[in-house]
């Protein structure tokens, strides 16, 4: 932390009213170790927000200019607030989307395959309100983008993990296992039971036959869905290819009903 330095003041603010927004390099002539950053509040504009001091990034933490170096990654761009996420708490600011924070993070989940209990979607309503574009208008255009980017993630979180199969194939891919959706099934056993289902649907004579084979196509893919959550947990990840790939199946089954229905 840069808990130094002031008194300067008089030269320094007035090139800081300058350059407002911009990111000012203090010369290093103006350091003086024993002045102390908390005074800064009375000679420095508000709207400045970050300063590049010898190399550091500084940043205004509340009204007082600290170094961000340390806290710079997951940290707020704008005021530095070490928790800042998606949306700042402290500032409002809107955050860059960060790759590295994964779609159960988003959501504040433990990365896991069985979320069923959890209330996704009042975390998803509360970060879209957020993120509105209604009320993100009033903001800087660099801060409506990264709104618009956090957005589109935020529905790609909540579709991915309210849909079991996406959330299934989802979590193996965090998991570095290559999951290839249009794989060319030469599992005999499964193909045998694809076309039977198929048969059956062909020949299903009204709305209420259709609506019993999709019970039973519904039965399978949650079984299937249990054999992928066994799978996953001992690490059986050919096991848990071989679930997902049933779970396809028949939610390709269950759409082709759903057609014809
Ligand atoms: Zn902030």
């Amino acid at each position: 932390m840069w808990m130094r330095k002031l008194r300067i003041l008089t030269p320094f603010s007035q090139k800081l009213l300058f350059t407002k927004r911009e990111t000012i390099t203090i010369s290093s002539s103006y350091c003086k170790p024993e002045f102390d950053f908390h005074t800064v509040e009375q000679f420095f504009p508000q709207y400045i927000r970050r300063v590049n001091f010898r190399g550091n990034n500084l940043g205004f933490c509340g009204r007082s200019l600290f170094s961000c170096e340390a806290a710079q990654r997951n940290s707020c761009w704008n005021c530095c607030n070490a928790k800042a996420f998606l949306v700042c708490t402290d500032c409002g600011c809107v955050q860059p989307v960060d790759h590295s924070v994964d779609y159960f993070k988003i959501f504040g989940l433990e990365k896991k395959y069985g979320i069923e209990g959890e209330n996704l979607e009042r975390t998803y309503k509360d970060w879209q309100r957020k993120l509105h574009p209604d009320l993100v208008h009033t903001k800087s255009q660099k801060e409506r983008e990264y709104a618009a980017e956090q957005s589109a993630r935020v529905i790609d979180a909540y579709r991915t993990l309210t849909d079991p199969l996406s959330r299934a194939i989802y979590i193996l891919k965090l998991e570095d296992v290559h999951v290839d959706e249009e794989e060319k099934i030469d599992d005999v056993e499964l193909l045998t039971e694809m076309l039977e289902i198929r048969e059956t649907v062909d020949e299903a004579a009204d709305s209420q036959a259709l609506k019993q084979i999709q019970e039973q196509i519904q039965g399978k893919f949650e079984q299937s869905s249990i054999s992928f959550a066994d799978a996953l947990q001992s690490r059986k990840y050919i096991e848990a290819l071989a679930a997902i790939r049933r779970m396809t199946y028949y939610k390709r089954a269950n759409e082709e009903i759903v057609k014809k229905l």
